[in-house]
């Protein structure tokens, strides 16, 4: 995706719980970028979805919202959606249904811790999860029983998301000299799977991602080695699992560094995007003023980086990055007594 549009029209779907308030202050950090960036003109649009829309509604993504981010938008970034425990007559997830209707096939998810200044014996860590976003397990109504989906079709395109993005992320393919690089080995990707219990669908998942490296000479320069879902070692570079590992896998590695509040995610298709942090609504804290909004923040950067701007990506992430190492001024989840906003002015500073 490389449009490099001056005006973006980005849909805001805040959605559920602490989506209300770190969708906001995303939106605060992409209007302050600073204009020696060739920063676009943003555009945003408020966009309606989610389950409390739903109990008042009787729909959880309503067609105009649809019609707005397929017509309207170059990009959107979505909050978080409330997931009832017990199933609800008429009620489907709204970002499942995004992912559907924009074919947004693959959830890049990068999980990258940052030192803080007095925090310097932590092992640093620097990944990037590729997650199947189309099919894997769907759940029957009666019965305790699920069906799994894998196709050869998604698994390549999602295989091939993974190698593209390991090119881009080592500097390859922007031709960046090898002394100069951030890694100074190959890059590598893992595949996940567990095709040694079920070998017919992680099978056809495992083969279908071999064979994109297999048949295109483009990514020789890419390692490829393979994981068991239950024995993921410690060291990665880009990771790319089937929908559901993926999710597990990025819950897990987000306690690795810190907090589910510092995980950001792009829902990316040939045509569309759509920022997302990993974390859910957080009923727990949401209407407190205390939900870390650096996954939101980061997911905001993800959506510019997809859409190809990339100066202004970058200067997202060095702000958050900073005032994370600095360690001043954190939520409660980072050890932290600092609130979403007060977070929020000191990215803005920094920017
Ligand atoms: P949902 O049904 O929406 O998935 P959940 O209860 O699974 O809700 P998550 O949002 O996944 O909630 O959060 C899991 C835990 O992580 C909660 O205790 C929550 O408070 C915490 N958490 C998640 N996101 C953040 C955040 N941005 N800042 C601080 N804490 C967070
Ligand atoms: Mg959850």
């Amino acid at each position: 995706l490389t449009t490099q549009a001056k005006k973006l029209t980005i849909g805001l779907i805040p959605a559920d719980g602490i989506g209300r308030e770190v969708i906001p202050a995303a939106q605060q950090v992409l209007e302050a970028l600073p204009t020696e960036l060739d920063k676009p003109r943003f555009n945003f649009i408020h966009l309606d979805a989610g389950f409390e829309y739903f109990q008042k509604h009787g729909t959880a993504l309503p067609e105009k919202t649809l019609e707005i981010l397929k017509n309207e938008c170059d990009g959107a970034l979505f909050g978080a959606v409330s997931s009832p425990s017990h199933k609800v007559a008429g009620y489907s997830s709204p970002i499942v249904a995004l992912r559907k209707h924009l074919d947004l096939y693959a959830n890049v998810r990068p999980v990258k811790s940052v030192i803080s200044d007095k925090d310097i014996n932590q092992k640093p860590i620097d990944i990037l999860i590729i997650r199947e976003n189309t099919e894997c397990l769907a759940t029957g109504l009666k019965i305790a029983w699920a069906d799994r989906k894998i196709s050869e079709y998604a698994s390549k395109r999602c295989g091939k998301m993974a190698f593209e993005m390991a090119l881009g992320r080592n500097g390859i393919r922007q031709n960046i000299p090898m002394n100069q690089r951030i890694w100074k080995s190959k890059p590598k990707v893992t595949i996940v799977h567990k095709s040694n219990v079920l070998s017919i669908t992680d099978g056809l998942w495992r083969e279908s991602v071999r064979s994109v490296k297999e048949n295109n000479h483009k990514y020789d320069e890419v390692d490829m080695e393979e994981q068991l879902v239950d024995s993921m070692p410690q060291a990665f570079d880009v990771v790319v699992a089937p929908n559901l590992y993926g999710d597990i896998i990025s819950d897990g590695a987000a306690a690795l560094v810190g907090s589910l509040g510092v995980v950001p995610s792009a829902n990316v298709g040939d045509t569309f995007v759509v920022g997302e942090p990993v974390h859910g609504s957080a009923p727990d804290i949401a209407g407190q003023n205390k939900a870390n909004p650096i996954a939101a923040i980061r997911s905001a950067g993800l959506l510019l980086e997809h859409i190809g701007y990339h100066k202004q990506a970058l200067s997202i992430y060095n702000a958050v990055d900073n005032v994370m190492r600095e360690g001043n001024v954190l939520t409660p989840d980072l050890g932290g007594s600092s609130t979403t906003q007060q977070v929020t002015q000191a990215i803005l500073k920094s920017l």
